[in-house]
């Protein structure tokens, strides 16, 4: 099944559709239309609810929706929800390298690294009927970015039981522990029960 995706990140666009084979994922984009959608929620799942509804209600179709952010405890939670805003606030739009050099320049005196990432996932039947997953996976904030796959944060997320960041796994690594493959297969399986 065809299925369009609230956003306009293609990293994670590939990802879902690594996650979940069986379907053909989309952005608007790809279909011509034109999705901006202002993050405006306090939560991961108020912007991932946010977005799906935004975008059934331009095409009333059912649509899947992601929200997902990297959390740091010691940095009381940063970026969290600005995940991908962090350090351009009022500025230019960071690249991912320059986001990275500036989350290690916040914590070049933090020695407590734990940090994990978070994946809010809607599908969006209509307005009456959606299911959502949130999912977490845990790493460490290492002091020097390493590897070259993945995309964002995954240069610095150290996970343990790999002993390589995320950006040194491969993507069916990555996705056997990520926030977005957990929530990818729990929604995967709600979308086989409706369809
Ligand atoms: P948003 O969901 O569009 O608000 O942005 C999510 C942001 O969180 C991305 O732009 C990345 O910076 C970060 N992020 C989310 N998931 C991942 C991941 O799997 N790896 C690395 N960074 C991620």
């Amino acid at each position: 099944m065809k299925i369009i995706m609230a956003s306009n990140n293609r990293n994670k666009l590939k990802e879902l559709s690594q996650i979940v084979p069986e379907h053909s994922f989309v952005l608007p984009e790809d279909e011509g239309i034109d999705f901006n959608f202002d993050e405006t929620g306090s939560t991961y799942l108020e912007n991932s609810l946010g977005k799906a509804l935004a975008l059934y209600n331009m095409l009333k179709i059912p649509v899947i929706a992601d929200d997902s952010g990297l959390s740091v405890p010691s940095l009381g939670g940063e970026p969290g929800i600005y995940s991908a805003r962090y350090g351009s606030e009022g500025g230019a739009k960071l690249s991912d390298a320059e986001r990275n050099l500036y989350l290690l320049d916040k914590m070049k005196n933090i020695k407590d690294r734990k940090a994990f990432f978070v994946c809010s996932m809607v599908f969006l039947i209509n307005e009456y009927q959606f299911f959502t997953a949130q999912e977490t996976v845990e790493g460490e904030i290492t002091y020097k970015p390493a590897g070259e796959n993945g995309f964002g944060y995954d240069p610095l997320f150290f996970i343990k039981n790999f002993g390589k960041t995320a950006a040194e796994l491969t993507a069916e690594e990555k996705h056997s522990v990520s926030h977005r493959g957990k929530a990818g297969r729990v929604i995967a399986d709600i979308i086989k029960k409706h369809f």
